[in-house]
C-alpha cells in the first residue's frame, strides 16, 4: 500500500517533533511526512531526530499557521495537494492572571490555536472532501474540555479571600489558564460542529486530548511568568500566581507529565485506527476529571469536588502527587534494570 502523506505543524520542537520523527522512522514505512513549521531556521534539532528518515520518509517545509499565504503555498507546494492526514498541532500557552494580560496577546494566542486550525481546515477539507477521504487529527488539551483542574488534576475554584489574609497553603490550581483553555475550548467547539458533515464525505476528524507534557511549552511558561508586570493585579493575586501556582505547577509536571513521545505514540494510534475516534485523552489521570463534568449538568459537582480538592484536601494532594513521582521513577529505574539484563 502507498504510504500516507501526513502534514504536520508546529514541528520544530516537543509534540509535533516527535510525531514527524516516530512516523517518518516507522519500520513498516507507512507514512511519507511533511514535518512543517514557522521558521525553518530551527529544524536542526527535528533534522538530527530523524537522522537518515531526512529527505527519505520525511520532508521540512516552511507554515506559518498565522499566514494564509504560507499555508497555500505549502500546500501547493505537494504533488496533486495530496494530504492523507493534516496534524494541526502549533500551539501556544499563556498562564497568569487575567489583568496583567493585555487583549492583543489574548487575540493572538487565539490567532495561532483557534485560527491557525480554522484556516489549515479551510485549506485541506475541500481537497479531502473531493478525494472523498482524509484525517484531520488535533492536538488539543484535556483543557479543551475541562478549564478547571486541566493541566494539573489540580484546578479549582477561587474561593474569597479576605484582603487581610495570606493566600490559603493550598494550591491554587490550573486557576490561570483562562485564555488557553478557552482557545482549546474553541477548538472542541469548532471539530464538535464539523465532524458530521465531514464524515459525509468520509473525512474523519479526531482530538487529541493531553493532560501535562513535558516540552518546551512548560518552560516557555515560567520564563514568561518570571519577566510578567504583576503591577496591574492586586498582590494577593500575584502572589497566589508567583508562590503557589509556579511552584506546583511544576510539581504537576514533574508527577503526572508525559512525554512528547508519549504523545507521539497515542497520536499513531489515532492516525493507524480503522475507525478512528473523535476524542481521544491521553493520560488516563484526568479521565475522572472530566468524567465528573459530564456526570452533573448543572456544574456543582465539579466545582465542589474540586473546590475541596484544592482548598481542603491540599495535603493528601501534594503527599499524592510525590508518591505518583517517587512511584514513576522507580518505575523507571525497574525498566532500565531490565532493559540492562538484555530483557525487552
Ligand atoms: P512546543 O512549544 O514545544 O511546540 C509548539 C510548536 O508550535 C512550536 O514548535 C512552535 O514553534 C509552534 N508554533 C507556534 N506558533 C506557530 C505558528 N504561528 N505557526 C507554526 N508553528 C507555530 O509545545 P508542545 O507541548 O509540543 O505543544 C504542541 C501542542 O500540544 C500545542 O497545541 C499545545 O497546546 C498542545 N498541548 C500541550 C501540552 C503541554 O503540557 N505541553 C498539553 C496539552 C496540549
Amino acid at each position: 500500500m502507498a504510504p500516507k502523506t501526513v502534514l504536520i505543524t508546529g514541528c520544530s520542537s516537543g509534540i509535533g517533533l516527535a510525531l514527524a520523527v516516530r512516523l517518518a522512522r516507522d519500520k513498516q514505512r507507512r507514512f511519507q511526512v511533511i514535518a512543517t513549521m514557522r521558521n525553518v531556521g530551527r529544524s536542526a534539532a527535528l533534522a538530527a531526530a530523524a537522522g537518515p528518515a531526512l529527505g527519505r520518509t520525511l520532508e521540512i517545509k516552511q507554515l506559518d499557521v498565522c499566514d494564509e499565504g504560507s499555508i497555500r503555498a505549502c500546500l501547493d507546494s505537494i504533488p496533486g495537494r495530496h494530504v492523507d492526514v493534516l496534524v494541526s498541532n502549533a500551539g501556544v500557552g499563556m498562564a497568569g492572571p487575567l489583568e496583567c494580560q493585555s487583549v492583543a496577546a489574548m487575540q493572538s494566542l487565539m490567532d495561532t490555536n483557534f485560527f491557525g486550525l480554522v484556516r489549515l481546515v479551510k485549506e485541506v477539507l475541500p481537497d479531502m472532501k473531493r478525494r472523498r477521504g482524509g484525517h484531520i487529527v488535533v492536538i488539543s488539551s484535556i483543557m479543551g474540555l475541562q478549564g478547571m483542574g486541566a493541566r494539573g488534576t489540580l484546578g479549582g475554584a477561587t474561593p474569597p479571600l479576605s484582603p487581610n489574609r495570606d493566600p490559603p497553603p493550598t494550591h491554587p490550581g490550573i486557576v490561570f489558564n483562562d485564555i488557553y483553555s478557552a482557545s482549546k475550548f474553541a477548538v472542541e467547539g469548532f471539530c464538535e460542529s464539523l465532524v458530521v458533515q465531514a464524515l459525509r464525505f468520509n473525512v474523519a476528524i479526531s482530538l487529541v486530548e493531553p493532560g501535562p507534557v513535558v516540552t518546551e511549552f512548560e518552560t516557555k511558561l515560567y520564563e514568561e511568568a518570571e519577566r510578567a508586570d504583576y503591577s496591574r493585579t492586586d498582590p494577593e493575586t500575584a502572589k497566589i500566581f508567583t508562590d503557589l501556582y509556579l511552584r506546583n505547577s511544576r510539581d504537576v509536571f514533574a508527577s503526572l507529565g508525559q512525554t512528547p513521545e508519549d504523545i507521539a505514540e497515542h497520536t499513531l494510534r489515532v492516525i493507524e485506527a480503522a475507525r478512528p475516534p473523535f476524542r481521544h485523552q491521553t493520560n488516563a489521570a484526568y479521565t475522572p476529571m472530566a468524567a465528573l463534568k459530564h456526570a452533573d449538568p448543572s456544574g456543582a459537582l465539579v466545582t465542589d469536588a474540586f473546590y475541596k480538592l484544592v482548598f481542603k484536601y491540599d495535603a493528601v494532594l501534594r503527599f499524592g502527587l510525590r508518591a505518583i513521582r517517587l512511584l514513576r521513577w522507580k518505575s523507571r529505574k525497574v525498566k532500565a534494570g531490565v532493559r540492562l539484563l538484555g530483557f525487552k
